[in-house]
């Protein structure tokens, strides 16, 4: 039997009373570890929590809370070479995509340090500035922001078991929240060793970080009305969460992050071969393949104009082309494997209903695989489709609703010098986490990317004269908004000290000027 992972409740390390969930490492098959939740006192545990945890958390100044944030990336940066080996064993990632994890949720932690540090010591915020309400400046009001008195639930998603945790603990914990993390359980491993590298170094109060691994049964019940919930999955069980009794009718503030069909948008100035050209094909290569597609924020569908279909279909499957795809411990390979059997089985799945209304213009199942078990390992190709021509991408539907978790986009040609086209059929995405904007007419960017804000929580402009600066389209920023309205879950988070306010309360002091004036 493989070690059963222990779970951190209560201020100490506890296992669950059942044999286990197993997981795997999805190239090899080989048993890893194994996850239990069951027979956890879950009421005693958020209790703890919000009391013990809170209330330390609380006591420090947010200047204080960003040093514990500082060490605990230290802490991190330390047992980073540990974090690497369980992603490719756990997550089948090559190093370079273990390093979006990894290295971003650590960049992230640290990122949130050094605002925090900021903020001073002080115990609370204000929140713009004080409104006179009578005649007399004498009284007004003032608006504060204080921590919530509650803990924070995140649910997360399996293919950001690191990042996934600090993007979502950096601001909770410079908040002054205690937070419990409940990692998806097939990569479970990595949220529950970083968690216990911080919890074993002593950097925070007892009852600040918890991490409960395996089943998320009973985890929303306990939920109280100063809680909040964080949510990152599929839209299917986004829904189960936002109908939850405790979000219904005990109020506690939810945050979902779900799926997304996110776009490229090539504008319909540019000529075949243009640089702006160039960087389209070289950003969707990426983004399909990064990670092999599974991430909420990979580029699904492109945009580009109908007399340009051809040729940017034959550059981007050129580029396809030479990826290698196999064992990522395989110094060769550039594309690893999809987490488990049952996304691999789901990409084939949402492949298939995809072709039904688009051709394949490149096909993965040509990428043999480099030191791996085909019948085994769950690796995949990058597969590239395309709806033919402008009729075929107003007839066809299910690529504006459909998001394959895997290395798939399709190619989506709008009516030549027909923005508005473009933009009609971006928006049959029902609302996305980001699209990026190619082109080299930088009042056209702007133009564009202004009128892409009402459906993306971000849009990401390329430019030639950025080539070489840009972040990357799917690489989710600490400054920058990450998440999306409609179908994208609603959500906002990080976005810079904007993510503070999720786990601040916000009220109104109406008083004398002279009373105001203490909060200084
Ligand atoms: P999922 O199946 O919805 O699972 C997400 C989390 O919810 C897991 O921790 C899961 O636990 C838990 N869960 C399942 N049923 C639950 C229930 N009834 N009550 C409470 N929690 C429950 O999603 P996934 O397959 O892990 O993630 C893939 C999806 O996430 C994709 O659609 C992707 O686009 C989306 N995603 C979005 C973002 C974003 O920031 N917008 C980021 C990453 C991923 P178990 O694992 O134990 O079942």
């Amino acid at each position: 039997m493989t070690e059963l992972l222990s779970n951190h409740i209560g201020g100490q390390w506890q296992a669950g009373q059942g044999a286990g969930t197993a997981l795997h490492d999805p190239v090899l098959g080989t048993e890893l570890v194994r996850v239990d939740a069951t027979g956890l006192d879950l009421p005693a545990a958020f209790a703890f929590a919000r009391q013990q945890g809170g209330s330390a958390l609380r006591a420090l100044t947010y200047r204080q809370r960003a040093a514990l944030l500082s060490a605990a990336a230290k802490v991190l940066q330390a047992n980073r070479d540990a974090y690497y080996d369980i992603s490719t064993a756990n997550s089948g990632t090559v190093k370079n995509d273990t390093a979006v994890d990894v290295d971003g949720g650590i960049y992230t932690l640290g990122t949130y340090a050094k605002m925090g540090e900021g903020l001073g010591d002080v115990h609370f915020l204000h929140d713009g500035e004080p409104a006179r309400l009578a005649k007399d400046i004498l009284f007004q009001s003032q608006h504060v922001l204080t921590p919530t008195r509650g803990v924070a639930l995140f649910i997360n998603a399996f293919n950001f078991p690191s990042w996934g945790l600090w993007e979502k603990a950096a601001p909770a914990l410079l908040s002054g929240v205690p937070v419990i993390v409940k990692p998806a359980t097939t990569t479970a491993w990595l949220t529950q060793r970083m968690v216990k590298d911080v919890v074993d170094a002593g950097i925070f109060p007892a009852g600040s970080i918890s991490v409960i691994c395996g089943s998320s049964a009973g985890l929303m019940d306990q939920l109280e009305p100063f809680d909040v919930v964080s949510f990152t999955g599929s839209a299917e069980t986004a829904a189960i969460i936002r109908s939850h009794p405790s979000v219904t009718r005990k109020s506690v503030r939810v945050n979902i992050e779900a799926d997304s069909v996110n776009s490229a948008l090539l504008l319909p100035s540019e000529a075949k071969g243009s640089e702006a050209f160039d960087l389209l094909i070289k950003e969707v290569a990426r983004e399909m393949t990064v990670k092999s597609g599974q991430k909420c924020t990979a580029i699904r569908r492109v945009f580009v104009p109908e007399s340009l279909y051809d040729p940017v279909a034959q550059g981007l499957s050129a580029r396809l082309t030479k990826t290698t795809v196999g064992n990522p411990r395989h110094e060769s390979v550039r594309m690893g494997a999809v987490v488990n059997r049952a996304q691999f089985n789901a990409v084939r799945e949402g492949l298939a209903y995809l072709k039904s209304q688009a051709n394949v213009l490149h096909d993965g199942d040509m990428h043999a695989l480099v030191d791996a078990d085909a019948a085994l390992a769950c690796c995949l190709g990058p597969t590239l489709l395309g709806t033919g021509d402008a009729v075929g991408s107003d007839a066809a539907d299910r690529v504006h609703d459909t998001e394959v978790f895997g290395p798939v986009a399709t190619l989506v040609p709008y009516r030549d010098n027909d923005l508005e086209h473009a933009l009609r059929l971006i928006r049959r995405g029902q609302g996305s986490l980001v699209a990026s904007v190619f082109g080299s007419d930088h009042a056209a960017l702007a133009k564009a990317a202004l009128q892409l804000t009402d459906s993306h929580g971000r849009v990401h402009v390329i430019s030639p004269d950025v080539a070489a600066l840009h972040t990357g389209h799917g690489n989710v920023m600490p400054q920058s908004l990450h998440g999306g309205p409609g179908r994208a879950g609603g959500g906002e988070e990080l976005g810079g000290l904007r993510a503070l306010q999720f786990y601040h309360r916000r009220a109104a002091i109406q008083a004398s000027t002279a009373v105001l004036t203490q909060f200084k």
